[in-house]
């Protein structure tokens, strides 16, 4: 990536979305850029809000609600997206407007009971472990219909669809196949749960965004090519 200022990063990610779209005959604006700003000030967020940018993603709790204090002012749209422990959700429930990494019950209940009364349903995206891999959390495709099934009927969560960050593959290998493996999940998931409002696609990141864009997805995360390498 050539090292630009923040807004020339946010530009050139922008122009490769809809490339991507037009090359997949994909409507941009269905195509939603979560920014990803985890170790990241929040000076580098405020110059990405100051060029437009509004959807910001978050991994690790204690730093991202300094972030969101020091920047109370913009308004943002905030995504959790890092694991959580649940004696931890509350903090999720009274700050966020997303959270894409529900994997588990007993994390979406607390999730539900916690949300403040006055605020919107929680956007919920349930985190699928596509490649079936030890170290990776999300939830096995084969439980993903009970699952969804339980969180559906949760009164202060919507549930908006999936996100997966799955294995890197080789050379020669599709790297399209997971996300086309989760695109069929959110068919599956509709048909199953018609009433929901199962929108939602949260999947691809720096190194294949256009992959996922090509498969069906609708929020893209984007971290080091807008923000730079991480430490
Ligand atoms: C860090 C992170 C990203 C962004 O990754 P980049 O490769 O820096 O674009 C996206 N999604 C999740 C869940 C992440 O933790």
């Amino acid at each position: 990536m050539r090292k630009g200022s923040i807004a020339e990063n946010l530009n050139s990610v922008a122009a490769r979305i809809v490339a991507a779209c037009r090359a997949f005959d994909r409507d941009p604006d269905a195509v939603t850029l979560l920014a990803v700003s985890k170790t990241k000030p929040a000076a580098d967020l405020r110059a990405a809000y100051c060029a437009g940018q509004r959807h910001f993603g978050e991994n690790y709790l204690q730093e991202a609600l300094e972030k969101q204090s020091a920047l109370a002012d913009l308004d943002i749209v905030w995504h959790f997206i890092g694991p959580l422990q649940s004696n931890k959700s509350r903090d999720v429930a009274e700050h966020f407007h997303w959270m894409h990494t529900v994997d588990r019950l007993k994390i979406a209940r607390r999730l539900s009971e916690q949300r403040p009364a006055g605020l919107p349903p929680l956007n919920i995206c349930l985190q699928v472990n596509i490649d079936d891999e030890e170290r990776k959390s999300g939830v096995a495709p084969a439980e993903l219909p009970a699952l969804a099934a339980k969180v559906a009927e949760l009164p202060n969560l919507r549930l908006r669809g999936l996100m997966a960050i799955p294995a890197v593959r080789g050379p020669g290998a599709d790297q399209r196949d997971p996300f086309l493996q989760m695109a069929a999940l959110l068919k599956e998931l509709k048909a199953q749960l018609p009433e929901q409002p199962l929108d939602t696609l949260s999947m691809g990141m720096s190194g294949d965004m256009e992959a996922a864009i090509a498969s069906g997805a609708t929020i893209v995360r984007i971290g080091t090519d807008i923000f730079g390498a991480r430490k």
